[in-house]
Parts: structure tokens; C-alpha cells; sequence
């Protein structure tokens, strides 16, 4: 096993890694900004070291100071969490040049799969299925960007190549607004991204997001863990996440984890990673590759029973997969709501001090928070405090536990979005599954 992992990273993931750390005896590391010295895995770990001032730029995000703190402390391996430099090729690459083991796949890997188009072409080479679109970048010559998106078919969605979190996206609905919009795309691209390369997607009216979990050795053995719905989304950001997505066509859902294996072989894939779907009248349609553990990965976690961290640990460290396919047994149904320090209705980030901490707990209750009773959520990082993810043998149970697990839970001192969380484990819509990606944003407006 590895002697020594370097989390870098904060917040509730932070936490989540030295869990597994500990439990399997790795010494830890914790990184931290100066804003951040009050951080729950900061006291917890065996050592600590602060890599810079609160801008992310100049802590989380400052590749020198990580790759110094992992050499004045002996550090064998780096988990990079989700966010930040997760899935920044660049970092992975500095790492390695730098003689540690990077908690992940290869540069290389990354990269492919961190440009979209790229990653499109290689998951059409494996027969992973693909929402209809341009085989490549378009906006070069506009007669054939019109006849590519004729033939696709209006609407349609303008992507960037380099694009992510729900940003360079543009839906179009009339020929005549495409060439325009397909600047207007590029530009942004090129401001937020560096990269103006842009493509074509028919764009589905009322899709699920679906994703699918895998485990890869890159030593010939790749497995799934099943799939994952995250159709409560506020501005492309999850919400709600659920264990198994209910209501999938089982021959489709053969078929797709399949796909996703050999794709996995295919691009000699290492470590957790997640196929992002969207799943419409019986069929999906890949979107994109996480190169990542991913913030819902606990309701896959909590019907396999797999430790999906320990097992990246363990893959990092060069250890074959000791699960086999069969050995995989999906069992119950898991929820995951995700509480986020804002205004409930404003959305509006509520920082500030945690002046009371009461977590739910109870049969079948999971709770990662990194938040205690006089802890000080900083303004300067993401709203994500902590995550309840209930379990059930029935969907139906899983979402009752949540009800009572939610009506349980305390934070005082600052505000968060559990009053909507209590509100949407209650909603028929979500509960006779009866939603699509656009179902939370149209609960929303309605009220
Ligand atoms: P990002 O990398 O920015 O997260 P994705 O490609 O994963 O971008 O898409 C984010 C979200 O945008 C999806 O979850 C879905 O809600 C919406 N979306 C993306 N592609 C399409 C499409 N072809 N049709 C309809 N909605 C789409």
C-alpha cells in the first residue's frame, strides 16, 4: 500500500479521502490556504502544511506549492479530489515528473477525455452511443456549419471543446440564428477557456442524466458499478442524486455498461471515472467523461458496498482489481442530498459561523460534512458543506429516511438549502418519477 497520500483538496472531499487514508493505515497530509486552517481534515490529519493565501489561485490551485509541500513531507501519492486540479492533465503530468503517483489516469488520458470533441470520437470508436452531432469542430466554413446542423436537425446545442461546469453552451432553435450564435459561442470559449474550438449536438428536449460508474486498473481489468440519476439540477449544477437511476430499459442499461467497459479498455482508463449520459425515450447518449471521484459517488458506494476511494487507493498504488463483474451485488436504493451554505430561494452563498451543528443520523444515514459547531464557512470556496445520503432496501424507504434525516438536521449561524431539499423529497413529481433534467428549474419558477 502506499505509505504517505497528500490530499489536495478541502472541504467534505478532504475528509472523505483521510477517512479512507486511516482506515487503511496511509499517513496523511492536509494542504490548506490560510482561510482554511480551522478545516476539519486539517486537525485530523498527521501533518499539515499551508500552501497559500485564500484565493484558490494562489492555494488550491498553485501547482509549485502542492508539488513543494508533497517534497518536505515525503509524500508517496497526491488525491486531487473533484474540483480544483482533478482533472487538470498538467498537474497530473507535474506530478509524475516530480516522482509522485498520481491518484488518477495518465496525463494523456485526461486529456482526451478533457476536450470534448476528442473525447467524443474515442467514445465512438469504442460503440459508446452519442447524442447525433457534428463529427468534429464546425464554424470554420459556414455553408457546411448550416448543412451540418440541417442535417442534424433544430434544435440544436453549440459546445465548447474546452468547455465544463455547465459553462460555453448555447442552444439554437432557427437557422438563422445559428452563425451568430456560434461566434458569440466561440468567443466566450476563447475568453473562458483559451480554446475556441466549438461543435454541434442535436439537443434533446427532455432527457434524464444518467452517468455510470467504473473502476479500471490499467492492467487489462475494468468493472462498472452501476449508474447513477442526477436529473435535480439548478444551472447544470446536481442537487439530488439517486442509486440506481429507477426506470431505465434493462436491455439498454446491458448494453451501455458494456460500451463503457470496453471504452475503459479501450483508452486504458485507470482509476474511478464516470460516463455522463442522457438517457431519453430508452436510449443514452454519452456527454462526457469525469476523470474523477465525483461528489455523489457515496449512493454508489452505499448499494455495492464498495469503498470507491479505497479502491483509487489502492489502483494508484498498483494493485490489480481485486473485484471481479460478478462479484458486484447492487442492493437497495440510495439518495443523496447535497447542502450547500446559500439562500434557499435567492441561492445567494451564506458564509459565515456555524453556530450550531446537529447531524441526522440513524438507520441507514450517511453524513460527509467537514462542518462542527464553531466552524467558519469561508467566502472565497465553493457552497458545498456536506452531503446526507440515505439508504433503503426500496426506493421508497430510502426517500422516507431522508424525509426524517432532513427534519433532523440543525445548522444555525448561517443559512442553508435544506428547507428546498425538504420540500423536494416530498414532491410527487420526483417521487413517481416523473421528472427530466429541466423538472427542478420548472419547480422552481412555478412557486
Ligand atoms: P459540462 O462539462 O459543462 O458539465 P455537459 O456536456 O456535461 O457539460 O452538459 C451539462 C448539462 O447540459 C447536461 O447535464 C444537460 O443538462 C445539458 N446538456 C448537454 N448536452 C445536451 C444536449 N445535447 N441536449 C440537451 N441538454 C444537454
Amino acid at each position: 500500500m502506499l505509505d504517505k497520500v497528500l490530499i489536495a483538496n478541502r472541504g467534505e472531499i478532504a475528509l472523505r479521502i483521510l477517512r479512507s487514508c486511516k482506515e487503511l493505515g496511509i499517513k496523511t497530509v492536509a494542504v490548506h490556504s490560510s482561510a482554511d486552517r480551522d478545516l476539519m481534515h486539517v486537525r485530523l490529519a498527521d501533518e499539515s502544511v499551508c500552501i497559500g493565501p485564500s484565493n484558490p489561485q494562489d492555494s488550491y490551485l498553485n501547482i509549485p506549492a502542492i508539488i513543494s509541500a508533497a517534497e518536505v513531507t515525503d509524500t508517496v501519492a497526491i488525491h486531487p479530489g473533484y474540483g480544483f486540479l482533478a482533472e487538470n492533465a498538467d498537474f497530473a503530468e507535474q506530478v509524475e515528473k516530480s516522482g509522485f503517483i498520481f491518484i488518477g489516469p495518465t496525463p494523456e488520458v485526461i486529456r482526451l477525455m478533457g476536450n470534448k470533441v476528442s473525447a467524443l470520437q474515442a467514445m465512438r470508436k469504442a460503440g459508446v452511443p452519442t447524442v447525433p452531432g457534428s463529427d468534429g469542430p464546425v464554424g470554420q466554413d459556414p455553408q457546411e456549419t448550416l448543412r451540418i446542423a440541417q442535417q442534424i436537425g433544430y434544435p440544436v446545442i453549440i459546445k465548447a471543446a474546452a468547455g465544463g461546469g455547465g459553462r460555453g453552451m448555447q442552444v439554437v432553435h432557427t437557422e438563422a440564428a445559428l452563425l451568430n450564435a456560434i461566434h458569440i459561442t466561440q468567443a466566450e470559449a476563447k475568453a473562458a477557456f483559451g480554446d475556441d474550438t466549438v461543435y454541434l449536438e442535436k439537443f434533446l428536449d427532455r432527457p434524464r442524466h444518467v452517468e455510470i460508474q467504473v473502476l479500471a486498473d490499467g492492467q487489462g481489468n475494468a468493472i462498472h458499478l452501476g449508474d447513477r440519476d442526477c436529473s435535480m439540477q439548478r444551472r447544470h449544477q446536481k442537487v439530488l442524486e439517486e442509486a440506481p437511476a429507477p426506470d431505465i430499459d434493462p436491455e439498454a442499461r446491458r448494453f451501455v455498461y458494456e460500451a463503457c467497459i470496453k471504452a475503459c479498455l479501450d483508452i486504458g482508463y485507470r482509476g474511478a471515472g464516470t460516463f455522463e449520459f442522457l438517457y431519453q425515450d430508452g436510449q443514452f447518449y454519452f456527454i462526457e467523461m469525469n476523470t474523477r471521484v465525483q461528489v455523489e459517488h457515496p449512493v454508489t458506494e452505499m448499494i455495492t458496498g464498495i469503498d470507491i476511494v479505497k479502491q483509487q487507493l489502492r489502483i494508484a498504488a498498483g494493485l490489480p482489481l481485486a473485484i471481479q463483474q460478478k462479484d458486484v451485488v447492487f442492493r437497495g436504493h440510495a439518495v443523496e442530498c447535497r447542502i450547500n451554505a446559500e439562500d434557499p430561494r435567492s441561492f445567494t452563498p451564506s458564509p459565515g459561523e456555524v453556530t450550531y451543528f446537529h447531524p441526522p443520523g440513524g438507520n441507514g444515514i450517511r453524513v460527509d460534512s467537514h462542518l462542527y459547531t464553531g466552524y467558519r464557512v469561508p467566502p472565497f470556496y465553493d457552497s458545498l458543506v456536506g452531503k446526507i445520503i440515505s439508504y433503503g432496501s426500496s426506493r421508497e424507504t430510502a426517500f422516507n429516511r431522508m424525509k426524517v434525516a432532513l427534519d433532523e438536521m440543525v445548522v444555525e449561524g448561517i443559512k442553508t438549502n435544506i428547507p428546498l431539499h425538504r420540500r423536494l423529497v416530498r414532491d410527487g413529481g420526483l417521487r413517481r418519477m416523473e421528472f427530466n433534467i429541466h423538472y427542478l428549474e420548472q419547480l422552481l419558477s412555478d412557486h
